[in-house]
């Protein structure tokens, strides 16, 4: 069955069948004007399948020569070889500092034949793809950055400013109650400056090379330990109780919360 229709397939697409076709249709044309329109197509058809079949059989020739060519030793005719048998090279010895251990024999290659599959367009849509995700992924980390520097830059302001009120008040009722002199307070730079004054440099306490943050926690715990006033409420408290059961604390998280 199978072997009936490749033979009949196989007559159909030989050029004997063909030149039947032709030479009948040329006689028949000679003979009377009645022409198959059938046989016109038969013939056009089996013509380009023997058209097809060669080229088919073209392209496997170029494969079969490309695999040969790719998996056989260079040749001693080849001009490469010559020149390296001159530098002292020998067949089948590999090349560089260990010959032992190079390659002999050549590199396999595997040729894409044809122009299908993974398309240009594919790889570069692909392509454009990763870029918008490292785009994206590099703008979020920017805002990321951007987003704690700020809020790291406003802590910092809020400690400043802290401070700041913290050793003014603390001056104030450290004076109040008879103390002259502390570290705590801000450097009586204004005061006791003179307008011709070069030694006017101020050099840092031990106080003032602390932290920010250690130098509040300090001042922020004598004001409430010797004066119970607590800079987040801005009250002076009567006593010890009073603040206990009044204030929520002694930082500013807790004066935020509430
Ligand atoms: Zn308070």
């Amino acid at each position: 069955m199978a072997e009936a229709a490749e033979e009949e397939e196989e007559d159909f697409m030989s050029d004997k069948f063909i030149e039947r076709i032709l030479v009948s249709e040329s006689a028949d044309r000679r003979k009377s004007s009645q022409r198959s329109y059938t046989q016109i197509r038969k013939a056009k058809e089996a013509k380009q399948r023997v058209a097809e079949r060669a080229s088919s059989q073209k392209h496997q020739d170029q494969e079969r020569q490309r695999q040969i060519s790719l998996s056989t030793a260079i040749d001693e005719s080849n001009k490469g070889f010559q020149l390296l048998a001159k530098m002292g090279y020998r067949k089948g010895e590999g090349l560089g500092k260990s010959p032992d251990a190079s390659i002999t024999e050549p590199i396999k290659v595997d040729i894409k034949a044809n122009r299908e599959g993974l398309g240009l367009s594919t790889l570069k849509r692909e392509r454009e793809k990763e870029l918008v995700e490292l785009g994206v992924q590099a703008s979020k980390r920017l805002h990321h950055d951007f987003e704690s520097t700020q809020r790291q830059r406003f802590a910092e302001q809020q400690l400043a400013r802290d401070l700041h009120k913290s050793r003014r008040c603390c001056e104030q009722l450290d004076l109040d109650s008879g103390i002259e002199h502390s570290d705590y307070w801000i450097a009586q730079s204004s005061g006791d400056r003179d307008d011709d004054d070069t030694a006017a440099e101020h050099v840092p306490s031990p106080f003032e090379q602390l932290e920010p943050a250690e130098q509040l926690r300090i001042v922020t715990r004598h004001l409430r330990e010797q004066h119970r006033y607590c800079i987040w409420c801005g009250i002076k408290f009567g006593d010890e109780g009073d603040m206990a059961q009044n204030c929520p604390g002694d930082c500013r998280a807790v004066h935020d919360d509430t």
